[in-house]
């Protein structure tokens, strides 16, 4: 694709310093990473999402995941660039249709995630994406549910990663797991 951003960009303050650290959101002592200055950075935003296609280019994968509600918008745009269909997992009585769920907790709490029951066939192969990978949970559920699905989760990939959560050990290591910026700790 024309005028890619490189990679090297990662290692310099661009582009972690458009992520910017929210205080006490949505709760106290949670430290909110805030994606969207990142997203009102057109560079930022294509060259994430080139970024998350281009390592999963080679998982043959036939569909998106996208995690209500940020992990739509990534999930949109590496589903467009990867030339893929693209599958909403949402929070619960947002889908019209017949939903399978999983109950999971949070950072901050408990919560479910639904898909329709037909989003996914057997034996498909689901790229997941989201924004922030923190402890995990969340992740781990969408797995679940694709599984539930009857199809098979080629990798997971996140803009951003909280590695001092460890929530990747929560997603074991049957496919790759990628993110593009990881704070404290090693990607
Ligand atoms: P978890 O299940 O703990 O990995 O949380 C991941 C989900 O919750 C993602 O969909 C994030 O959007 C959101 N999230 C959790 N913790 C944070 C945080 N510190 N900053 C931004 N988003 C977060």
């Amino acid at each position: 694709m024309e005028d890619q951003v490189e990679w090297s960009a990662v290692e310099s303050a661009w582009p972690e310093g458009l992520i910017r650290d929210v205080p006490d959101f949505p709760t106290e002592g949670i430290i909110f990473k805030d994606i969207t200055p990142l997203l009102d950075d057109g560079d930022a935003l294509r060259w994430a999402a080139d970024a998350l296609a281009d390592r999963f280019s080679d998982t043959q994968a036939d569909r998106v995941v996208g995690v209500e509600a940020r992990g739509f918008i990534l999930g949109a745009a590496v589903a467009y660039r990867l030339g893929l269909g693209f599958v909403p997992f949402r929070k619960p009585g947002k889908l019209p249709y017949n939903t399978l769920s999983v109950d999971y907790q949070l950072e901050y709490g408990t919560a479910s995630l639904e898909a329709h029951t037909d989003a996914l066939s057997p034996g498909q192969r689901a790229l997941i994406v989201d924004d922030v990978l923190a402890t995990g949970g969340t992740a781990a559920a969408a797995v679940e549910l694709v599984d539930s699905a009857g199809a098979e989760v080629v990798g997971v990939g996140f803009l951003v990663e909280l590695g001092f959560l460890g929530g990747r050990a929560k997603l074991g290591d049957g496919c790759p797991v990628i993110s593009l910026i990881c704070f404290g700790g090693d990607e």
